[in-house]
């Protein structure tokens, strides 16, 4: 345990797959961690009243408002598991606050990219994703001049192997059932179309630095090597351990440290064999798409991220085919205008955040 007492957590998104996992190792570690803030979005308020009965938070409360309430508040760590875009608010009140970030919501940094930069002192944000999570873990392995590339692992998602053509009739149930992780839906089918992949493209250039050029993806199946980093004398470090978000939540509630037992490692008394593809650009565009996106910059990562959102939801209620989910998010980028102009604004982002989603809307409805 701490010689400091506890850390104090805030949690954003409780009642989620991170949130309610983050609870799990609190719950295991009760003198390492303390709950003082909880919030979540308002789709399981049974859940939230067990949680806010369970750990009795300073703060609580359902919605934006409350998760910016929470964020704000003084504590050592705000995990922030909310999905989606309207986690950019409380992201940046937690920064503005001082407050370690642990960064579940992946889009808030995607969408804000600058404007949450800025905003964030050296180690302030502290990874969650389980990729970035191994990449920070690789890092303590050579010093920041001495990294050649960034390596990201996929598992490739249900569909891997398949091409173009055999994509086409793909089910909202088919898509929803990943082989590994159990998930948030809107993430289960990102991992599916590989637009996950993508969005984890972008936010390792914002959270390490690297340019796109030297971030690649690999296909790893097994989902064992989490991702790994390649040092310019040709050494590569790879951080590998069970497919399971618990080591990576710890790791992002108690960092620099590791919390004893946060997950299973690896069995090495059985044989098994660990493979590794090259990604099939044709067959899924999703990342070769967000490396325009984030080159592009400004609210570019933006109008990827919503429009895709919106084409999440289009597939799930049938309305949209699982292969016309990239090309349309593809067609709302072309007809974005990245603003010319070089600091954004919170406005900025969320106004293209809603004239991409409102665009993704026309193509689905133009099309149907
Ligand atoms: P989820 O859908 O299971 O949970 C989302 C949580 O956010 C829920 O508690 C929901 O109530 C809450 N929420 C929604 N709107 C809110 C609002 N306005 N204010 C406060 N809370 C709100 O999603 P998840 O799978 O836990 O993913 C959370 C984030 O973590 C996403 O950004 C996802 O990309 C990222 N992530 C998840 C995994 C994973 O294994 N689940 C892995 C890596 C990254
Ligand atoms: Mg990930």
């Amino acid at each position: 345990s701490s010689p400091h007492g506890p850390r104090s957590i805030v949690v954003l998104g409780s009642t989620g797959s991170i949130g309610t996992q983050a609870l799990d190792l609190v719950r295991a570690n009760p003198d390492r961690f303390r709950v003082v803030g909880l919030t979540a979005g308002g789709g399981n308020p049974e859940l939230f009243e067990q949680q806010v009965a369970e750990f009795r938070p300073v703060v609580h409360g359902l919605g934006e408002d409350a998760s910016c309430e929470a964020a704000g508040l003084a504590c050592d760590v705000v995990l922030n598991a909310i999905t989606g875009a309207v986690g950019l608010r409380p992201t940046l009140t937690a920064l503005d606050a001082g407050n370690t970030l642990a960064l579940a919501n992946k889009e808030s940094l995607i969408i804000g990219g600058p404007l949450v930069l800025e905003r964030a002192k050296p180690g302030q944000i502290v990874p969650v994703d389980s990729e970035h999570s191994a990449i920070a873990q690789c890092l303590r392995g050579g010093s920041p001049a001495e990294v050649r590339r960034l390596v990201l692992t996929a598992s490739g998602g249900p569909f891997r192997g398949r091409t173009r053509a055999e994509l086409a009739d793909v089910t909202p149930e088919q898509a929803l059932d990943h082989p590994n992780f159990s998930m948030g839906p809107v993430i289960t089918i990102n991992s599916a179309t590989l637009v996950n992949k993508g969005l984890e493209v972008i936010e390792a250039h914002l959270l390490f630095g690297v340019p796109f050029d030297r971030i690649d993806v690999v296909v790893h199946p097994q989902q064992m090597i989490h991702s790994m980093v390649e040092f310019h004398d040709g050494s590569t470090i790879a951080q590998a351990s069970w497919p399971s978000m618990l080591i990576p939540i710890a790791l992002g509630l108690a960092w620099p440290d590791r919390v004893p037992d946060a997950g299973p490692g690896c069995d090495w008394s059985k044989a098994s064999s660990w493979d590794f593809f090259p990604l099939d650009d044709e067959a899924f565009p999703a990342v070769s798409l967000a490396r325009r996106a984030g080159e592009s910059g400004g609210t570019a990562p933006a109008v990827y991220n919503a429009a895709n959102e919106v084409c999440v939801d289009a597939f799930r209620r049938g309305r949209l085919a699982f292969t016309d989910i990239v090309p349309t998010v593809a067609a709302v980028l072309a007809e974005h205008a990245v603003p010319s102009k070089q600091r954004l604004s919170v406005e900025d982002v969320l106004d293209a955040d809603g004239w991409a989603r409102s665009a993704a809307d026309r193509r689905i409805e133009g099309a149907s």
